[in-house]
């Protein structure tokens, strides 16, 4: 599904002709590998929040990125990172020790100490999951209140504030590690050439970004949960990843899509419009309560019964929802 037309059904048709003509994209090229002449991907709003506005994606054709073309200005961001968006990232970080024993055992068959730098560290779970094995450990975090957490639980050093005004010196690092924060960031290439400067030779950068690819934001379009709008302002395949991080001189070590599925915010967010186009407003996800036992048992059933449809499509429609990769630095 490369285009959408999901979000007519919401918005007010002057409002999106005024926000299409703002946004001219004549001559645009690829922040990634320079190639011009991208071309609209889909339109979507931000579903979580239950909000208006329209946000469009423009897709490279030479390496397939995708990137938001009218992001808001950074002064602007924190009105898209509300407090029930961050409980739900917290929550999701605090709930889920195994995901932290996953990504140490996919570390541990390239590196199993040293120096290691987490990028967007948030409050430290994956830091704290670390402690006393040997690593000495770094982080930089946006949220003064998160740096702060992180610093007390883990004992690491972080930084608080943007990575690019992080300065560490250049061979500093054996790994380091970004998940689930390089699509949020509004200067990529700078990044990763960031990261391949402060990684020792041999040293590891493991990253993880969901895949705009996937079987399931095939499925759903501009109702895909992963899209996150207007706060993802990249959105990568497998393909689009490797020639940014190869771009920058990294090699690959390994680079795999796995499933994590969340069918269930997708479908949601499918019902969320067809209420709202015979003038119903549902309460958005964001500020959703949790659901009464009748209603979750559905959801679970309708999620298991969809969920077998999407595996049964994968292999001809994408691949797993989430890119995990690793990538060395010679
Ligand atoms: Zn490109």
């Amino acid at each position: 599904m490369e285009s959408s037309a999901g979000s007519s059904v919401v918005m007010d048709r002057d409002a999106r002709v005024e926000q299409t003509a703002l946004a001219a994209p004549a001559g645009e090229t690829c922040p990634s590998c320079g190639q011009s002449g991208a071309r609209e991907w889909l339109r979507a709003p931000d579903r979580l929040h239950g909000r208006d506005e329209e946000y469009i994606l423009a897709r490279c054709l030479a390496c397939s990125l995708v990137w938001l073309r009218n992001a808001p200005q950074p002064a602007e961001m924190q009105r898209h990172y509300t407090a029930a968006y961050d409980q739900l990232i917290a929550a999701a970080g605090e709930n889920s020790p195994g995901r932290w024993r996953a990504r140490n055992e996919a570390l541990a068959p390239y590196k199993r100490s040293g120096a290691l730098l987490d990028l967007g560290c948030s409050s430290g779970a994956f830091l704290q999951s670390l402690c006393g094995k040997g690593w000495e450990l770094f982080g930089i975090e946006m949220s003064a209140e998160s740096a702060k957490l992180a610093k007390r639980r883990s004992g690491a050093t972080v930084f608080n504030g943007d990575i690019l005004e992080a300065e560490f010196a250049p061979n500093s690092f054996d790994v380091i590690t970004c998940f689930d924060v390089f699509e949020h960031l509004y200067e990529p290439r700078k990044v990763i050439a960031r990261v391949a400067q402060w990684l020792r030779p041999g040293g590891i950068f493991y990253v993880l970004v969901p895949n705009i690819d996937s079987a399931e934001a095939r499925v759903f379009g501009s109702y895909w949960h992963g899209l996150e709008l207007p706060r993802h302002l990249f959105h990568y395949s497998p393909a689009s990843l490797r020639h940014l991080a190869e771009s920058v001189g990294l090699t690959t070590c390994s680079l795999e899509t796995r499933r994590n599925p969340a069918v269930g915010t997708s479908l949601r967010y499918v019902w969320d419009d067809l209420f709202r186009a015979v003038g119903v407003r549902r309460t958005p996800a964001a500020y959703l309560k949790e659901a009464s036992l009748p209603w979750r048992a559905g959801r679970r059933l309708t999620r298991i019964t969809v969920l077998k449809l999407l595996l049964a499509l994968a292999p001809l429609a994408g691949g797993g929802e989430s890119i995990h990769a690793v990538f060395r630095k010679q």
